[in-house]
Parts: C-alpha cells; sequence; structure tokens
C-alpha cells in the first residue's frame, strides 16, 4: 500500500484562525418559533402573490438593485444614493466594518447586544471595546460617552437593544454622535416597528449618522435576506464599493414594493404583537418570572440556573424560545419572542408548566 500522504493546507489570516465559531439554532424549528424574533405567521398576502407570478426567465437575469433602493429611498423620504439594500442587515454590518475598520480601529458596543457585531469586528484588524449596562440592562448611555476614544471608528448600537428589548432616546444618540464626530454611529432598528422612535430624519444632516433597517422582523421576509443602509452620500459612497451588486437576490427585490405598500398587514402584525406583548408580561408577572421591560417583539426574563433545562423543556413541549445566559450581564437569562395574542396564551401554558416541572414556580432560583 501507498505511504499516506499528509495533505498541507492553506492558513487563513491570523484574525480568522482566532474567530469564534458561531452556530445559532437553526434546525428542526417547525414549531411555536419564538427563538429568533421573526415574524411568526406570514409576510403580507400581497408578497406572496408576487413571490408567486414570478417567471422562470426573469430567474435567468442578474438582479438590478437601483430601481428598487429608489423605491425603498422615496418610502423613508431619502435620495436613492442615501440608502443601500442587503443580503439582510447582517451583510450592511460586515460591508460597513469591512469599509471603515483598520488596524488601531476600535468598535465601540454597548453590550449585551446582537451577537454579529461582535463576530464581524472579530474578522478585522480593529478592536472590540464593550460597554457593560448595568443590571437593569437599561442603555449604558454615560458610560458609552466616557468610552469614546480617538481610535473609536463604529460605534453600533441596536436600537432597541437584543436581547435586553432597552432603548436609547433620540436625544442620547444625537449626543454620541456629535461626541465622536470621527466615528460612524450606526443606529440598527432592526426592532424599530416595535418602537416607533427612529432617526431616519437625521440621515444626511447629522454627517456621521447611519441607520439599518431590516425585513426580517415585521415584514416576514427573514427567509428571503434583505436589509437596508441608510447614510449621507458621503459615506455611502464608500460602503457601496465593498457591497456586491450581486447580493441582493430578485426574488427579494420584487417583494420589497408590495411589502412597503401592504401598511394595513404591517399595520396588523405590530399591533398584534404589541398587544400580546402585554398579556405576556402580564403572564410572566403572574408567575413571578423577572423581566425587563420591552420596546421591541421579545422579552428577556431570567430563569436562573436551570436556564438550560428550562429552554430544553419549552422547546420538547413545542415552544422555541433562546437561551442568552452566555450573553454579557445576563446570567441565568433566555429571550423569548412574542407573537400573536394566540401564540403567546400557548405560550404561557407551557412555561406555567415548565416552571411548575422545574419546581420555579413564583420566581427565578
Ligand atoms: N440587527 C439586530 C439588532 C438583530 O436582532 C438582527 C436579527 N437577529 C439583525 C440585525 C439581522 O437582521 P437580518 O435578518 O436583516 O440580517
Amino acid at each position: 500500500m501507498a505511504e499516506a500522504v499528509k495533505l498541507i493546507y492553506p492558513t487563513p489570516r491570523a484574525r480568522v484562525q482566532a474567530m469564534k465559531e458561531y452556530h445559532p439554532p437553526l434546525g428542526n424549528r417547525d414549531t411555536l418559533r419564538l427563538d429568533f424574533n421573526e415574524n411568526t405567521v406570514a409576510c403580507s398576502p400581497k408578497v406572496r402573490e408576487v413571490l408567486g407570478r414570478i417567471s422562470a426567465g426573469s430567474l435567468t437575469r442578474y438582479p438590478e438593485r437601483a430601481p428598487v433602493e429608489a423605491v425603498v429611498a422615496a418610502h423613508i423620504n431619502l435620495a436613492p444614493a442615501q440608502v443601500a439594500l442587503t443580503n439582510g442587515v447582517d451583510e450592511a454590518i460586515h460591508v460597513l466594518f469591512e469599509a471603515f475598520l483598520d488596524e488601531g480601529d476600535e468598535l465601540l458596543l454597548p453590550v449585551p447586544t446582537y451577537t454579529m457585531y461582535e463576530i464581524y469586528a472579530s474578522a478585522t484588524d480593529a478592536r472590540a471595546v464593550a460597554v457593560q449596562a448595568a443590571d437593569d440592562l437599561q442603555f449604558p448611555f454615560e458610560r458609552l460617552l466616557a468610552a469614546i476614544s480617538p481610535r473609536t471608528k463604529i460605534i453600533a448600537i441596536a436600537n432597541p437593544n437584543s436581547p435586553s428589548g432597552s432603548a436609547a432616546t433620540r436625544a442620547q444618540l444625537f449626543e454620541i454622535a456629535a461626541r465622536a464626530p470621527h466615528a460612524v454611529l450606526l443606529v440598527d432598528e432592526a426592532y424599530f416597528h416595535f418602537h416607533g422612535e427612529t432617526v431616519v430624519d437625521l440621515i444626511g444632516v447629522v454627517p456621521n449618522l447611519m441607520m439599518a433597517r431590516t425585513f426580517s422582523k415585521a415584514y416576514g421576509i427573514a427567509g428571503l435576506r434583505l436589509g437596508l443602509l441608510a447614510g449621507p452620500v458621503e459615506l455611502m459612497r464608500w460602503v457601496k464599493r465593498v457591497l456586491s451588486p450581486y447580493s441582493v437576490n430578485s426574488l427579494a427585490l420584487a417583494c420589497l414594493p408590495p411589502a412597503l405598500e401592504d401598511t394595513a398587514y404591517l399595520d396588523w402584525y405590530v399591533a398584534e404583537v404589541l398587544a400580546a406583548r402585554v398579556e405576556f408580561e402580564a403572564a410572566l408577572d403572574e408567575a413571578g418570572v423577572r423581566r425587563w421591560p420591552s420596546r421591541a417583539n421579545f422579552v428577556l426574563v431570567e430563569i436562573g440556573a436551570r436556564h438550560k433545562e428550562f429552554t430544553r423543556l419549552m422547546s420538547a413541549a413545542g415552544v422555541l424560545v433562546r437561551d442568552r445566559s452566555s450573553d454579557p450581564g445576563c446570567d441565568g437569562c433566555v429571550r423569548i419572542t412574542v407573537g400573536t395574542r394566540e401564540q403567546m396564551r400557548q405560550a404561557a401554558v407551557v412555561l406555567n408548566e415548565t416552571l411548575a416541572a422545574l419546581n420555579l414556580k413564583g420566581g427565578a432560583l
């Protein structure tokens, strides 16, 4: 037999070798999905209709982003050159970081927050600087201001934030932008529709302000991967150099205009979630579960030391929730997406049964 050949593989950049693996639990989710903050029902029927009419011939063509960027820009009162559509907000974050973060730069992040900021930052030569929220998980405004340095290049703020559900005020965001004129302030408004407050009117007015929105949450098209990045032309031009002209597929582009037009569907879904959140929060209070106030379509709760078993039992009973215990400052915490009232009544029943099974009735241990 021939001697075993030792295979030699080329090595990636040191930064990439040092990156953490990240595998969100996306498998086996054909049940009540309260784990990823998606829309828990469906997209607008108008979007479904457009999807159904897409011809085989049209799929042979590369997608053209510009006309749809003009539609979305008009929808939020911006100029087409001030917006870019991306393959989910994740791509917007990735491309923005690639365009701006150099060796020696700092990315400032209030934590806990959305995981992908740190992941994309770790692929660059910049350093992520985490600013820990206090126990109430409110936006750490003063601490963030104090952490701004001449090296700060990007400040990424999810507003409302995940997993905490808390929000920064417009005045706070405005102040941060003013105190770090050498840095890009990215306000990630993924959960905007459930909160209602935005900085979109300041785009192009505040020179270092950028904003992201997603179509994965309220609009219910997470599977199509569609995000939006907005900012002054002077910043967007650099982002657009890095962004692939092909990254948003033609199905997503076709679905965006009907998604924007069907405001009745969006309003219905948001109102349903907000009504469900009130009911579900009351159920949590009755069960004695500590929770944080939420401005989004999810609630962070404290389960305590048995968070893993809790998540597993909930999932076995058909309700998927997300263990966030390893997020900074979230020891023992689980995040629960809010869907419709009917879904959340079902979730509350399963939650109570799970707490009883774990002898946690009356509060976290
Ligand atoms: N930003 C925040 C704060 C999020 O929670 C999420 C989704 N979990 C995203 C961005 C990513 O959105 P998208 O699906 O558009 O990539």
